[in-house]
């Protein structure tokens, strides 16, 4: 769902018209205690606890705002990597995305939060304080079986996200003192601070956690006097730009793996000397030391240690952790992407004995359902995976990310399916091979149709990205894209859709002419490289190209058997076919609204 961008004041709030302080004292603790999203156990105990130990303290900040329906992993895999590693030192999680989503709900409930009637249509508190009882399946709705109350909380959820996501970023960029006066944000850091800490580590994956994550750390370093550390996918390339941009942020950003880096920063006080992937201020200068990627992977363990977070708060009926089986991307080569390169140009797997020790723990914790993050899992780590999550006899259910290319057969799929797969995330991208091939995708559009229908056979879901818009596609290309929907569509189950968009640093922004893109330029410079528009030699415009995926709209919804916003929570996607099986989604009624365009002859190039 489209993020609307929220009006300059929309936080009516008890506390810019009452004392601060007062509020501090008071409203915080009864904000504390109904917002208790982060775990029940008292900060003080654990403090206390730490400190009987006489161990030093490391607090992992994951940062607002995000999708809350499961744990982060990067700051669950850095403790359980530092706390093996260093025992002097304790590290505790502090989950502060589902904390302020708490919070959030907290100050609606209690009347301090009020949306203007332009905002979220003007829905009312009490609607919106359903939302996570809907999400945690203890609402009187079924979450599983009622498609139009997933649609309404869901989309209630992504927009209040939005919203709030918009308001946090802007007032975290505009406050300059020390404090701010923003009470979720002045909250959210009484919160941190309580945790006391010898040092800070923030964790940073998506853009818009950037401008909260810069003030939190230029006020904990302003605050404390603790070092500040930050890291996360976000900075693939983006380093440099974010120090310069917000300077007083950190005193070290961690480019590529963070389990080594880290370790070196805390065992050294901080210093970036020689320390691999740092990203520091030095005499006036941002200095960058070469990222190094270990080849063994194993050596970092790999368990996320969950244990300061509660599972059952997040907002899913049943609880779903991430994992990562791998690092970077096997293929490395998809003009359009960036994602592999927070990896370097390496592709890293964890051995597979690590892999069903790894799942093996999670289970006997009682997580069952997981989401495999990888970047991308080639098709035989999936076969050798599937046959050994079957050997080991553990009953789990999972989704990934994959490419479908031939490599794909249906022994594989069918494996996969036995061992627990309940979906993949293909990334079909078109169905025009002239532009799959411009892409260098690596994909043949035959192979992607017979790999669909055979995963479709062995009973995996098939959730589909589709992309319109690529530098010289013409609107026939993206019709061919259309058709192979529609020829396709017994066996899709979602549509994910977006336009091209130039990525700082992605191969077609380092080599534009090779794509057919005559001129490039900075719309507007942002903390990651900037936001870049372009000019190809044909085809359609982005402008175009967002019209006419627009006009779809309405087909390419009616591909999701259930709920539409059951793809947008992919977690939930999971989970809802491996409640009530495969058999009863094929069996639930869909219609095709099929677009004009379909029925009408190819327009010519
Ligand atoms: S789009 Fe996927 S397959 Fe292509 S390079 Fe990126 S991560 Fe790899």
């Amino acid at each position: 769902m489209k993020a609307k961008r929220p009006p300059q004041e929309y936080l009516v709030c008890k506390a810019k018209e009452e004392n601060f302080s007062e509020m501090k004292n008071e409203g915080f603790e009864k904000g504390e205690a109904a917002a208790a999203e982060v775990k029940s156990e008292s900060v003080d105990s654990i403090v206390a606890a730490s400190s009987a130990k006489g161990k030093r303290r490391f607090l992992l900040i994951c940062l607002p705002l995000t999708v809350p329906t499961s744990p982060p992993l990067g700051a669950p895999l850095l403790k359980a990597y530092i706390e093996r590693e260093l025992p002097e030192w304790q590290v505790r999680v502090l989950d502060m995305n589902l904390w302020c989503y708490g919070r959030v709900f907290d100050m609606l409930r209690d009347g301090s939060l009020r949306f203007p009637p332009q905002v979220l249509g003007g829905v009312k508190p009490e609607e919106l304080l359903r939302i996570p009882d809907f999400f945690r399946g203890k609402s009187e709705e079924d979450f599983f079986h009622t498609a139009a109350a997933y649609d309404h909380y869901g989309g209630l959820l992504a927009e209040l996200t939005g919203v709030v996501s918009g308001h946090l970023s802007r007032v975290a960029d505009d406050c300059k003192s020390g404090v701010p006066s923003d009470p979720l944000l002045a909250q959210a850091l009484q919160r941190i601070t309580r945790e006391q800490a010898d040092c800070y580590g923030i964790s940073m994956i998506f853009d818009q956690q950037l401008a909260v994550g810069a003030l939190f750390g230029r006020l904990l370093r302003r605050q404390t006097g603790k070092k500040v550390f930050f890291g996360g996918s976000c900075f693939t390339e983006g380093a440099e730009d974010f120090l310069r941009w917000y300077p007083e942020s950190a005193d070290v950003i961690i480019d590529g793996d963070g389990e080594e880096p880290l370790k070196q920063l805390l065992a050294q006080e901080g210093s970036p000397d020689g320390v691999s992937g740092a990203v520091f201020w030095r005499d006036g200068q941002v200095i960058r030391n070469p990222p190094e990627y270990r080849r063994d992977i194993d050596a970092y363990g790999g368990a996320p240690d969950f244990s300061d977070l509660d599972l059952a708060n997040y907002y899913s009926p049943l609880p779903v952790a991430p994992l990562l089986l791998s690092r970077g991307c096997y293929w490395r080569r998809c003009a359009f992407c960036v994602h592999y390169m927070s990896a370097g140009l390496t592709y890293r797997l964890h051995g597979l004995d690590r892999v069903i020790e790894i799942l093996r723990g999670l289970v006997a914790q009682g997580i069952r359902h997981f989401s495999f993050v990888d970047e991308m899992i080639a098709p035989g780590h999936f076969d050798n995976l599937a046959r050994a999550i079957i050997a080991s006899g553990l009953d789990i259910a999972y989704y990934a990310l994959a490419k479908p290319t031939r490599a794909f057969t249906p022994e594989i799929l069918r494996k996969m399916a036995q061992s627990g797969c309940k979906y993949l995330l293909w990334g079909v991208e078109s169905g025009s091979q002239r532009v799959l091939d411009l892409m260098d995708k690596g994909t043949r559009v035959e192979d992607m149709q017979q790999v669909l229908r055979d995963a479709h056979t062995a009973g995996i879901a098939n959730h589909v990205y589709v992309m319109a818009g690529f530098p010289t596609e013409t609107r026939a290309e993206f019709i061919e894209t259309l058709r192979f929907l529609d020829r396709n569509r017994e066996a899709i189950y979602s549509i994910h859709r977006g336009v091209f968009a130039l990525e700082s640093g992605s191969p077609i922004f380092k080599h534009p002419e090779r794509f057919g893109i005559t001129k490039t330029w900075l719309v507007s410079p942002t903390p990651l490289g900037g936001r870049w528009m372009y000019e190809s030699a044909g085809g359609m415009s982005r402008q175009e190209a967002m019209e006419l995926l627009t006009s779809v709209q309405p087909y390419l919804r009616a591909f999701h058997p259930h709920a539409i916003l059951m793809a947008y929570y992919r977690d939930h996607a999971m989970l809802l076919y491996a409640q009530r099986g495969m058999a009863a989604m094929r069996a639930l009624p869909r219609h095709f609204p099929v677009p004009a365009m379909l029925a009408a002859p190819i327009p010519a190039r």
